[in-house]
């Protein structure tokens, strides 16, 4: 097995104990008790967050390509058994773990959503909390959110290997330094004017689009907006709004 997994839990709330006060205090006493069924070594303020968002039905999930996403429960949940089969596969490609032990592993390869849409709840999206599928990200203010979730790709010692190429790209703490979020100004909207014109044009990815021609996006003091489906993305990197890139 892969002794090298990295550590995706660094946001320092995987190591700060929620007290049991503050978990009264935040979420009220009967749920706090039913939580705390959950977590028998008790809670730290990960937990926390990770209980407040099922709560909400929404896990505020990072997708590299576009920014923050408010995904409901259920969806998080699907996304999550895929993501974990995907790691059991790259496993194998790896030669950590054998064929016949990833066929025992898999929930979604191989097999029908209609077998396993069941089990898309909040107990399934707790599994993965524990294997830090999700993680919490360190960098949600560059998106002007206080809680962020990040794709952590690791159960156990097992991880995606392939890396965020997978994924298009996982937006770390380094990376979030050398972006611009929206709104922007006249100067970063004039800057990204340019950048669109050139070779390098950030085109459409949404699936209704990446199957035609793509649309290249149009920049606006909003974000980049695709002319046709409406999807906006509130971010640019800062080579493409003009500003220096701190590398
Ligand atoms: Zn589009």
């Amino acid at each position: 097995m892969n002794s090298e997994a990295p550590a995706f839990d660094t946001h320092p709330h995987y190591r700060t104990p929620c007290s049991l006060s503050h978990l009264t205090a935040t979420l009220g006493k009967r749920r706090a008790r039913e939580i705390r069924s959950h977590y028998p070594d008790g809670l730290t303020l990960a937990d926390l967050s990770f209980e407040q968002a099922i709560d909400a039905d929404n896990l505020t999930l990072l997708d590299g390509a576009w920014g923050p996403k408010s995904t409901p429960i259920a969806l998080a949940a699907d996304f999550g058994l895929r993501l974990a089969d995907l790691v059991v596969s790259n496993g194998v490609a790896r030669g950590f773990i054998s064929e016949q032990e990833a066929q025992q592993q898999y929930v979604t390869i191989g097999r029908h959503p209609s077998e396993w849409r069941a089990i898309c709840d909040a107990d399934t999206l707790r599994m993965h909390h524990r294997n830090r599928v999700f993680v919490l990200s360190e960098t949600p203010e560059a998106f002007g959110l206080t809680v962020l979730w990040e794709i952590g790709y690791s159960i156990g010692d097992l991880n995606l290997g392939t890396g965020p190429e997978a994924f298009e790209q996982r937006t770390t703490a380094a990376m979030a330094a050398e972006m611009s979020t929206a709104p922007f100004t006249p100067d970063q909207v004039a800057a990204l004017h340019v950048w669109q014109q050139g070779e390098t044009a950030v085109r459409c990815k949404a699936p209704e689009c990446s199957l035609t021609d793509q649309p290249v996006l149009e920049a606006s003091a909003a974000g980049l907006t695709c002319p046709r489906c409406g999807e906006v993305r509130s971010w640019a990197w800062r080579a493409m709004t003009g500003e220096d890139v701190d590398v």
